[in-house]
């Protein structure tokens, strides 16, 4: 018996071994194996038990431990990942440990920790106690007020010292004992499913639950939804449909959207074990949730990009939200796209996957257009709530203050005087986006990367927003040694200081990166945002999603056109995408509301069409350039990153790769090479950038081409100095 093992390297195989001395007769597929590895110990997971190896028996060295007697990857998702691997070119050990959770991937049992708690003993009693001994005494009624037993963790929450635990343990009044951990939210107490009535539908979202009603074995659908349109009540009668048949729900968010609202939407209205797999949790409680799941007693999970490697007993639906959001592809290593997989996954299951978007990406609306995905539509806003009006504002001509013209700034006031909130969306946080030299004009550029050092003014320091450098504000000019350094441009933070001139007796609610680091500062902006009163919010994308802000009757876009002439052909959908996710804050509740949008490029046909036609018009006109330009969804990408430390390189390393390729005549016909061309910011934390992009009207010839090309520089002379990095379906250039 040889053991096959994927080891998590950089390499695209697979390694053998001998079996283990212990146990090795119990071994299958998706168990993990702890195995030597040149002069380390690394834990592998077992893919396949072979009879023959290309080596000799006498040359492999045995497997050290088994460490699972039952698979810790269930088949399906073992299947998923290696679909994953395959399809991404990734080396399938690394793909493997990306799905486990990170105790399963250092070794851990795949088993509940169990706690320890204590309760009082049976003879316990506060009068056996001197009344000298008070901290003893205060430890024994904290546990006379648990029977059922606590942690000393949060005993010592409630102010018990647990270090008398001993003391208490050695008079007999106190005993420990040990419990799996308890399943949260987790509710016994009725039959009931629901803790709250569903809503009363309105026409178009009876459609839309009625079709996933329907809906038999796998079948995909786009559920292409105005902001505040209620999908959210489609996808919850659509999992408590789910639920009533015994099955689980796997909800996909994007990263920003798991927010403690969403959650407690969920929990709100089930009584089932609702669990979220957010970033907040330890390792512990994330392995934890991933055993219930697997177990089968956590019934709807919600989680962002990697709970799509979730194990489900019994899958019933997956739910994508906002599955057009750029956070769902992962942008290193194993850049896999969790909308892509989740639909791999629903069909393997044979189920219902709903992908849910205001906004949807080109490729599913693609997919819905032709029929291969079903198309739901909610085209009006819930309850009262009216769509926006869009105003383009042209700014040409205009005077900026910190990037506000006159007429918005009047805008607002007029909007604080009928007592309602204002939000003012600037995708640049800081106070300016560069310092620049008044009298020469150069600006003081990061020293790692072909970019300008962001200045904050909390606390005062230059910040590179790519690589992290961060230094002090300099005196002088580097190239002429003048000390008129001056910003150029606004941030949020530059936004806000100009707002508190206009604005004195106003609230200005800064929200962004910097503003939120502190623990429950979002949590209390939004308090205030919420109690109601006049405001104005001023963020980045933070603010674009998931928040209801039923007050905010003005939204305004400061700076339109940024992204609008984008060298990534993608810009312009993704510009649409933001500006009216933000531009759905305004108007949510009973007041109308107004969305301003400042632009340099009021004539611009796409954003007439976009605000004025709306994303569905946009997206058409889209699609059609993206047709007539054999570019995505119409064509089919991978691209070749590569670096180096000396300019150049990356690029030569490509060139001389495609040549490679060229002169063995490698690359069919089908399949275009562009490229190599230096990266859109060629230099970044140092290492200098370039990329050959591959493209064809179909994946398979494409797919063959780009393994052919791995193998060609995993042998290249150059490979060593360059690193080099394949992205399958990228969506940033
Ligand atoms: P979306 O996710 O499409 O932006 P939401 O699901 O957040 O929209 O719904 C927007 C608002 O409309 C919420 O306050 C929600 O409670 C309300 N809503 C949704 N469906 C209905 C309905 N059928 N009747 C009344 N109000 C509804
Ligand atoms: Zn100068
Ligand atoms: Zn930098």
């Amino acid at each position: 018996m040889i053991f096959r093992v994927a080891i998590p390297t950089p390499l695209y195989r697979l390694f053998d071994y001998r079996p283990p001395i212990y146990g090795p007769e119990t071994a299958q597929p998706g168990c993990r194996v702890r195995v030597p590895f040149g002069r380390r110990e690394v834990i592998g997971v077992l893919v396949s038990l072979e009879t023959e190896s290309e080596f000799p028996l006498s040359k492999l060295k045995p497997a050290l431990e088994l460490l699972d007697t039952t698979p810790v990857l269930t088949q399906d998702l073992f299947q998923l990942t290696s679909w994953a691997a395959q399809y991404y070119q990734h080396p399938l050990g690394d793909a493997l440990q990306q799905a486990l959770p990170v105790l399963l991937r250092q070794g851990q049992p795949a088993h509940f920790q169990h706690q320890t708690l204590w309760r009082p003993s049976s003879e316990a009693d506060l009068n056996q106690l001197s009344s000298r001994a008070e901290r003893q005494r205060e430890l024994l009624t904290l546990l006379l007020e648990h029977p059922q037993g606590i942690s000393t963790d949060a005993l010592r929450a409630e102010g018990g010292n647990p270090a008398l635990l001993n003391t208490l343990s050695e008079k007999g009044l106190a005993e420990s004992f040990e419990r799996p951990p308890a399943l949260p939210h987790a509710d016994n107490t009725g039959h009931e499913l629901l803790r709250e009535a569903p809503l009363p539908l309105h026409d178009e979202q009876l459609q839309a639950v009625e079709a996933m009603h329907r809906a038999q074995g796998f079948a995909p659908m786009l559920l292409e939804g105005v902001t505040g349109s209620g999908k959210t009540e489609v996808y919850l009668q659509a999992i408590q449909r789910c639920i009533e048949e015994g099955k689980q729900a796997l909800v996909l968010v994007p990263e920003i959207g798991l927010t403690p609202q969403t959650i407690a939407r969920f929990k709100a209205r089930f009584r089932v074990p609702v669990l979220a797999l957010h970033s907040g949790l330890t390792d512990r409680q994330r392995l934890d949730a991933w055993l219930w799941a697997r177990e089968g007693s956590a019934r709807i999970l919600i989680g962002t990009r990697s709970a799509i490697f979730t194990p489900l007993k019994h899958p019933g639906l997956i739910i994508v939200d906002e599955e057009h959001d750029g956070s769902f592809k992962q942008q290193d290593g194993f850049r896999y796209h969790a909308r892509d997989l989740a639909i791999f996954r629903a069909r393997e299951h044979g189920i219902p996957i709903l992908l849910g978007s205001a906004t949807p990406s080109l490729e599913t609306l693609q997919n819905a257009l032709s029929g291969r995905f079903r198309h739901l539509r909610l085209t009006r806003r819930a309850g009262n709530a009216k769509p926006p009006r869009f105003e383009l504002l042209d700014i040409r001509q205009q005077q900026l203050d910190a990037g506000l013209s006159a007429p918005l700034i009047n805008r607002i006031h007029e909007h604080l005087a009928r007592g309602t909130q204002v939000l003012l969306f600037l995708n640049r946080r800081g106070f300016s986006p560069a310092l620049v030299c008044h009298d020469c004009g150069t600006p003081v550029d990061c020293t790692r990367c072909d970019a300008r050092m962001t200045l904050h003014r909390q606390p005062p320091h230059l910040h590179c927003h790519h690589c992290d450098r961060q230094t002090p504000i300099p005196r002088q000019c580097a190239q002429c040694g003048s000390d008129q350094l001056r910003p150029a441009g606004s941030g949020t933070e530059r936004v806000e200081d100009r707002l508190a001139v206009h604005f004195p007796k106003t609230p200005i609610l800064r929200v962004d990166r910097d503003s939120t680091q502190r623990k429950h500062a979002l949590e209390r902006i939004m308090d205030q945002v919420h109690q109601g009163d006049p405001c104005i919010l001023v963020g980045t994308q933070m603010l674009a999603k998931g928040h209801h802000f039923p007050k905010v009757t003005l939204v305004a876009i400061l700076d339109a056109d940024a992204g609008l002439f984008s060298a990534d052909f993608r810009g312009m959908e993704k510009t649409a995408q933001l500006i009216l996710q933000v531009a759905g804050r305004a108007g949510r509740a009973d007041l109308p509301g107004e969305v301003l949008l400042q632009t340099f490029n009021a004539d611009h046909p796409m954003l007439n069409t976009l605000v004025h036609a709306g994303y569905d018009a946009f997206a058409r006109e889209e699609l059609q350039l993206r047709r007539g330009g054999y570019l995505p969804p119409f064509a089919y990408h991978t691209l070749i990153r590569a670096e180096a430390t000396r300019q150049g390189l990356a690029e030569s390393f490509l060139l001389s790769l495609r040549e490679l390729a060229a002169q063995q005549q490698l690359l069919p016909d089908s399949v275009q090479c562009i490229g190599p061309f230096p990266s859109l910011m060629e230099k970044r934390a140092g290492l200098f950038r370039a990329q050959l992009l591959l493209q064809a009207g179909q994946r398979k010839p494409l797919h063959q081409t780009v393994s052919i090309l791995i193998g060609l520089m995993q042998t290249h002379p150059e490979a060593r100095r360059v690193r080099w990095t394949l992205d399958v379906d990228p969506i940033d250039s």
